[in-house]
């Protein structure tokens, strides 16, 4: 067995109204297993540093305040393949468009508050499980 990790993040949104255990339960039905998990109150800094690759978009300011709204769950997941399985299971960024049945479509808001995050590359991956977790937080594989 191949088993990757990648991050998520149960965004302000989610986390704020209770559902982090029910998105939890789906990403392990899914077939994923939390290796690492905290919960964290990003400071503007830290939000805007890990969104920096938006910084010149139109929504970014906007995105920044949400995501310091409230306290958010970073974990770590694992799985087989795990950084293109999650990318399918949480669904298109914005709920409407996102597929019957995914995270998104199941306990989004909106295009912006829209539940959950995950890594979009295995080297996205590393950098953004960096920036949560120190290396021994994480269960080794
Ligand atoms: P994430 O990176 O959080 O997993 P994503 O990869 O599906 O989401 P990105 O294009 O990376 O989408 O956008 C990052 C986040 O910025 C989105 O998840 C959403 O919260 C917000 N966002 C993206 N586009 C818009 C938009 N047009 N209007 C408002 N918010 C947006
Ligand atoms: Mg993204």
């Amino acid at each position: 067995m191949n088993e990757t990790d990648t991050l998520t993040i149960i965004k302000p949104d989610a986390f704020g109204s209770g559902k982090a255990g029910h998105i939890i339960a789906h990403l392990e039905s899914a077939g994923f297993r939390v290796v690492a998990a905290a919960v964290k109150h990003l400071s503007r800094d830290e939000a805007q540093a890990f969104y920096a690759v938006h910084r010149e978009r139109p929504f970014f300011a906007s995105l920044v305040e949400f995501m310091t709204s409230g306290p958010c769950m970073p974990i770590i997941l694992r799985r087989e393949n795990a950084v293109p399985e999650l990318r399918t299971v949480i669904g298109a960024t914005d709920p409407a468009e996102a597929d019957e049945g995914t995270v998104r479509a199941l306990f989004a808001e909106s295009k912006e508050r829209n539940a959950i995050h995950a890594s979009d590359s295995a080297e996205n991956a590393e950098i953004e499980i960096s920036f949560f977790f120190a290396g021994t937080e994480r269960l080794p594989g």
